[in-house]
Order: structure tokens, then sequence, then C-alpha cells
């Protein structure tokens, strides 16, 4: 069935004709029709523009031409923009926009010939970890539909786990493309802060927010960076740094690298399962010829309040837009101008948005700046440093993604910092602004999947994608398959 393979696999046989990207199209179509009711990992699916775009590039193909995803299916996380298709964040307050224009990313697919099949579903602009916080209803993972897919970019990972898209895009803030995709058993790639332009990503957190793929394996997350990575005038953070190949050298083993692993990150309370399919995973990397080091970063304990100070005090500021005046969602039956803004935040955002803004906005207040925003920053200055000074002992460093596998839906919903902890293992490479990839490394007793993370240095997203394509080659992982109840 087309729905089954990678990016790389479709791209063969679209380019030797074997099929053409009508009849995977409408598979993909027919497939989310009748498996995405269970699991709610779309916002909007695209059925007419996505058959328009798949004929388009098989006339395309037809004359010759090629593309690096020509005729494939991606789903786009619902925080980036697309132009003439709805764009919501999965919030109340942009339920209903329409955006003028692409995002850079999506641009970039579209140029290299990707048919955007559909948005997926998210944690309200992408805060959350669970994929619960939606204005359209949680998203249910693959595995088991009775748990989390992980989030924020949940629709994301439970599409392409789900085999209703080739690959998708997702973002990753403090762990929204890592941990759901540990959490679906699929590979998810957060790039260097600056490597993605993030011009046309919905903004929750400036400093941190990061665009990158999620995709059926480790080759198809080279590819799709390979098609997403650039500089941008657009985004002033986006780095004017030379773009690798990404695929090249991917299957050049780990000899001779060396391996670190982070005391820190195999925390209190992990689950016996998860650890010791990640030690499994650094043993066989082991018996491959990379070198294993126990390390230290010490300061790894204090990213989850560090983040909990900055994300919410850049959201707190990237949220003032949504007054009911420029776009969006404007309450009814306001008076004057405040109680026009005061009602229609109130009833646009859920109550995790509102948290946030209201921790953000104290954080930022006049008198508790420096003890809290600047105070954090000072702190993941540290955290930062941590990671450079071990990038200086070894080539990349593995750990656990997310410490426990999935939980239950309506599990950790009513209380906050349960959730939070979730990304102790993620947010620390937002916080330095370091490359991860996510993959997926073994399964619980009831089958659920766990992911391991590689962490690099800098614009070292080759280095990562080469170790994690070599331990995926020795486990297999991506080749099981969910099967949905
Ligand atoms: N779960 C984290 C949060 O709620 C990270 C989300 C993200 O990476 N977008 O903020």
């Amino acid at each position: 069935m087309p729905h089954s393979l990678t990016i790389h696999e479709l791209m063969e046989k679209l380019d030797s004709g074997e099929l053409s990207s009508q009849q995977v199209v409408k598979a993909y179509l027919d497939r989310i029709e009748a498996v995405d009711p269970k699991l709610n990992s779309f916002v909007t699916v695209d059925r007419e523009g996505a058959m328009e775009q798949a004929r388009q590039a098989d006339r395309q193909r037809a004359e010759g031409g090629r593309g690096a995803l020509l005729g494939a299916p991606i789903a786009v996380k619902d925080a980036l923009a697309t132009k003439g298709l709805k764009t919501t964040a999965s919030s109340k307050s942009l339920e209903n926009y329409i955006p003028p224009f692409d995002s850079f990313v999506v641009g970039k697919l579209k140029e290299a010939g990707a048919v955007i099949i559909g948005k997926t579903n998210m944690d309200e602009f992408a805060m959350g970890s669970s994929t619960e916080n939606s204005h359209f209803g949680a998203t249910r993972n693959p595995w088991n539909t009775d748990k989390i897919p992980g989030g924020s970019s949940g629709g994301s990972a439970a599409a392409v786990s789900a085999d209703l898209c080739a690959g998708a895009i997702g973002s990753d803030t403090g762990g929204s493309i890592r941990q759901p995709a540990s959490c679906c058993g699929i590979v998810g790639l957060k790039p260097t802060y600056g490597r993605v332009s993030r011009f046309g990503l919905i903004a929750f957190a400036s400093s941190l927010d990061q665009v990158g793929p999620m995709t059926k394996d480790v080759a198809d997350a080279a590819v799709l960076l390979n098609v997403i990575a650039g500089y941008d005038s657009l985004d002033s953070t986006c780095a004017d740094v030379a773009v690798d190949d990404y695929t090249s050298g991917i299957g050049d083993g780990v000899e001779g690298l060396t391996i670190g692993v982070p005391r820190e990150y195999f925390v209190d309370g992990m689950d016996p399962e998860v650890d010791r399919s990640v030690r499994e995973s650094i043993e066989a990397l082991e018996n491959l010829g990379a070198r294993i080091k126990s390390i230290s970063l010490p300061h790894t304990k204090y990213a989850v309040p560090v983040y909990y100070v900055i994300a919410p005090a850049e959201a707190s500021s990237n949220l003032a837009r949504y007054d009911g005046v420029k776009y969006g969602f404007r309450a009814d039956g306001a008076d004057s101008l405040v109680s026009m803004y005061e009602a229609t935040r109130m009833e646009g955002f859920g109550a995790e948005v509102k948290r946030r803004i209201m921790l953000g906005t104290y954080a930022l207040s006049s008198g508790y700046y420096d003890a809290y925003y600047l105070k954090a920053q000072k702190v993941r200055t540290l955290i930062r440093d941590d990671f450079l000074k071990a990038f200086e002992e070894v080539s990349v460093i593995m750990a656990p993604t997310v410490p426990t596998p999935p939980f239950g839906i309506g599990e950790k919903t009513g209380d906050p910092l349960q959730m939070y902890l979730n990304d102790v293992l993620t947010i620390n490479a937002n916080l330095a602004g370091i490359p991860g990839v996510s993959m997926p490394c073994g399964f619980s007793a009831d089958r659920l999947p766990i992911g391991v993370q590689v962490l690099g240095p800098y614009f070292k997203e080759k280095l990562i994608l080469r170790v994690a394509r070599t331990l995926e080659g020795v486990l297999s992982c991506n080749k099981a398959k969910p099967v949905i109840n």
C-alpha cells in the first residue's frame, strides 16, 4: 500500500512511474477518512486542494519535472501559515483564520513539489505535552487510543505513525517535536535554533521556537530538512550558515565517535523499561565502534523552572496581538474597547494559554523582571555552557526523550506541574539552542513506543542524523506499525 511507504521509498516509485501522485494522495485521503475519526490528528484535511496539487505534480513529472518531494503528501502542524488554507493554532481565537501568505517552510515544501494534505492538531498555541489543550478536541495515540500522542505536535506525530501522510512538519519550543515523536514511535528532529526560518510560524516563545521534520524513518528526516533548512531574511534570527546535504553520509556509522551519556538524564522516577531500552541502544552503538563516556550536565535540574519563566514571558508578549481588532475571533456584545479586549481574550483562549499569559505577564512586570526573567536568562546561560563544555569531550549526547511511555488521556490534565515535568529531558536543548533528534528504540510491555534522543553541537544535524540512522539500522523499530483499535 502506498501509504506505508517512507518518503524516500515513495519518491522512487513516483519517479519510476510505478505510482502516480494522484493514486498516492487518493490512498492517503481514503485512509484519513477511515482512520482519523479514531485519532483526530487533523484539524483540516484539504481534500480538493491536495488532489489538485497531485494532478499538477503528475503533469510536471510527465513533462520531465523533478523535485525532492514532487507529489508526496505532507501534513503541516496547524501553527504554520498556509496561504488560503485555514490556520488555527488549535485555538478558538484563530478558528476561522485564513492566512494570505505561506510560511517560509510551507513555501519551501511547495517549491519542492510536496502536496500539502492537511493541517494537524496541536495543543493550543503549542502550549502542552499531550495535544489535549486543543480547541478541536484531543488527538489520540495510534498505538493505544486511550493514551496521549504527546504534544504539542501530537497531530503530526499521530498522522505519521498511523500512515495518514508520508511525513509531517512540527514545531519544538520545549520538546514539541521530539516528545510526541517518542510517544508515537516515529522520528522527530528539532534543528539548531536559526537553522529553519520561523517566518509564518505562529509564535509561542520566540527565543526557543524551531520548526522541524517528523517522519517514518531517519533518512526521511534528512530529506525534509534538506528542503526546509536555509537562510531567510524574513526571520531575523535565521542563521546565514551553509546548508549541508543531510542525506549524504548518513550511513557512515559511528566508529570513532564518542557518545556522552549524561547522568542527570537518568532521573529518579524514570520508567525501568525506558531506562533499559535507552541503555541497550547505547550499548548497541558501542558494539558498532562508538566510545561511550559518562558525562555531567550539572544545571539540568533548573531547566524546567527556567523554561516556565522564559516561555510564558515570551508568550505573554507574543499573544498580545490577539485582541479582536486586527484579525481572528472577536467577542460580541462588548460596550467599550477595553471590555471588547477582555471578553475576546477571555472567550478566545483556553485555560492553559490564559495560565501562561498570567505567569508570563507577572514574570515581566516591573519589580519582578530582575527576580524572574533576568535571573532565568542567566541560568539559561549556565545550561548552555554545560552543553558547550560537554561537546569539548564528546561528539554527541544520548539520552531518553521522555522519562515514561505515553500516559492516559485525562490522566494529567488536572495537574499542570505533572504535565510540565514531561519535558524535563527535552527542554534543555531548546534553552541551549542545540539540535536533537528523537527516534524509536523499543516498546514497553504493553506495546507503547519508547524513544531515545541524540543531541549534538550547533549545526551538527548531519552528525546526529548519522548516529540515529546507525541505531535505526540495528533496532529496526521504525518497521513496527500500530494496530489502531
Ligand atoms: N510542553 C512544553 C510546553 O508546554 C513544550 C511545548 C512546545 O515545545 N511547543 O510549553
